[in-house]
């Protein structure tokens, strides 16, 4: 037999995945990169595709689903919503909205009172920084390198990461700074404390040298999601609000990713008992449902908004659909006790099982996280610490982590792998026995990450 004969006849397309090869263009993707699986349904912690492969979803879907899929009380809050009312001009008040907007208020820090919704993250940081900038009368705003803030011409500008570059020249005022980053330290510090210290003095550098009175803003995710899982230490927050405060700066914490729960607290900022002016979410206020986001203002800064209009608005600001699946969202993180959960699940599984994966493939280099959010930074070379693939690999760079990502999927796994990192961010109700079976393939795929170590 001829080795063409031997080879398993590929399956025909099914209609969805012709139609979406033929007529889609997806999320920073080309229409020639290997077609997508058709996911065809999804329970808690595991989705489907149309040929009846299964996986533990490690991604929930890019940091989204923190109720799991199809969460019964959240489909029956949205369809009780949709024979009401599907929709409203966001001149109208109604019961999902205004609902909505006490809840999020009752969980966010103390004095952050009032809810601008949006549709997603990036609205939400384009209106934030506008509100910073109405507030202060300034126009600079300080962002990090290592940061993402979303894909619109002001939220992609915002951003620090690689994806911004095709995007370049952005709207002016932006300046960059670099955050702490232990593991690779742009300060060269030696230990947390250091890179503590030494960051929040390059920050307070960098006000000095743009001018104090010009800056708006100082922009940051409060643990940063996509550009690696990174904790900040101990002070930094709380030493970024003091210089705001000795500046007359806006903070806005950006918690698009990690706010509602995923770090263990309401928002992960709670974590340091710092209250930012301006809060950033999307995402885990109603899991992704339906597309929400929005800010949360402190009193000082809606208090412009008391007697004259606010200069920006959406068609679907408050959408009612979107509105009562956070309503229901936020209900069942509070009966189902997910926040103290993701807390839970860190410290007593993910922590100890990733610490011990670090110890015994050479190809992990770091290990961080909070509550139900962590990386794993995979290296070639654990003493100097040289990436997997290179800093914005692709193509045959990028391979040594497609493969990884691809051990991980043949064995049932869904992982969110971003650069040379893995990140875990498992929905909230994934039962301890799947998390513990997801972390066992993990280890059994970084065996194919350590053949390239040297
Ligand atoms: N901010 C952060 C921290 C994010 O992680 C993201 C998306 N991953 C965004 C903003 C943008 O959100 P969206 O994709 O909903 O516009």
């Amino acid at each position: 037999m001829s080795a063409q004969r031997e080879a398993a006849p590929e399956p025909a397309p099914s209609p969805a995945a012709r139609s979406d090869r033929e007529h889609l263009l997806r999320s920073w993707s080309s229409y020639a990169d290997a077609p997508p699986a058709v996911i065809a349904g999804g329970e808690g912690a595991h989705f489907w595709d149309e040929q009846g492969r299964r996986w533990l979803d490690f991604s929930s879907q890019l940091v989204n689903l923190n109720v799991g899929h199809q969460h019964p009380r959240l489909v029956a809050a949205i369809r009780a919503q949709a024979e009401t009312l599907c929709t409203l001009a966001p001149y109208h008040a109604n019961a999902a909205t205004s609902e909505a907007a006490r809840l999020i208020a009752d969980v966010a820090p103390p004095g952050l009172n009032r809810v601008f919704f949006t549709n997603g993250g990036a609205e939400a940081v384009e209106n934030a920084i506008r509100m910073a900038r109405l507030h202060t009368g300034r126009h600079k705003v300080l962002t990090a390198y290592r940061s993402y803030h979303g894909a619109t011409a002001g939220a992609i500008a915002a951003s620090g990461d690689p994806r911004r570059w095709p995007s370049e020249p952005g709207p002016p005022g932006i300046v960059r700074f670099w955050g702490p980053y232990a593991y690779r330290s742009a300060f060269h510090a030696a230990d947390a404390a250091q890179e503590c210290e030494r960051a929040l003095a390059h920050l307070a550098d960098t006000i000095a040298a743009e001018g104090p009175q010009g800056i708006a803003a100082i922009l940051l995710e409060t643990v940063v999601g996509a550009n690696g899982v990174l904790v900040p230490p101990d002070g930094y927050l709380q030493g970024v609000r003091a210089l705001c405060d000795a500046h007359g700066i806006a903070m806005i914490a950006d918690e698009v990713m990690v706010g509602f729960g995923r770090c263990g607290q309401w928002f992960a900022i709670d974590h340091w008992g710092v209250v930012p002016d301006l809060i950033t979410f999307a995402k885990g206020v109603n899991a992704g449902y339906v597309p929400l986001g929005g800010v949360i203002l402190s009193e000082a800064i809606a208090e412009r908004y008391a007697h004259r209009a606010y200069p920006g608005g959406l068609t679907y600001s408050g959408h009612p659909l979107a509105c009562a699946a956070a309503v229901a969202c936020i209900g069942i993180y509070r009966d189902e006790g997910l926040i103290e959960r993701a807390r839970v699940l860190g410290e007593t599984v993910i922590a100890p099982e990733l610490e011990r994966l670090r110890l015994r493939h050479p190809s992990v280099g770091d290990v961080r996280g909070l509550g139900a959010f962590w990386g794993l930074e995979l290296v070639r070379n654990p003493v100097n610490r040289e990436p997997l693939v290179p800093f914005n690999a692709s193509g045959a760079e990028a391979a040594p982590m497609a493969e990884f990502a691809a051990a991980c999927k043949q064995r049932g796994l869904w992982p969110f792998v971003v650069a040379n990192r893995l990140h875990i961010a498992p929905p909230l109700v994934i039962a301890e026995q799947d998390l513990r079976e997801g972390l066992a393939i993990v280890d059994a795929a970084l065996d194919v990450a350590d053949r390239y170590c040297v």
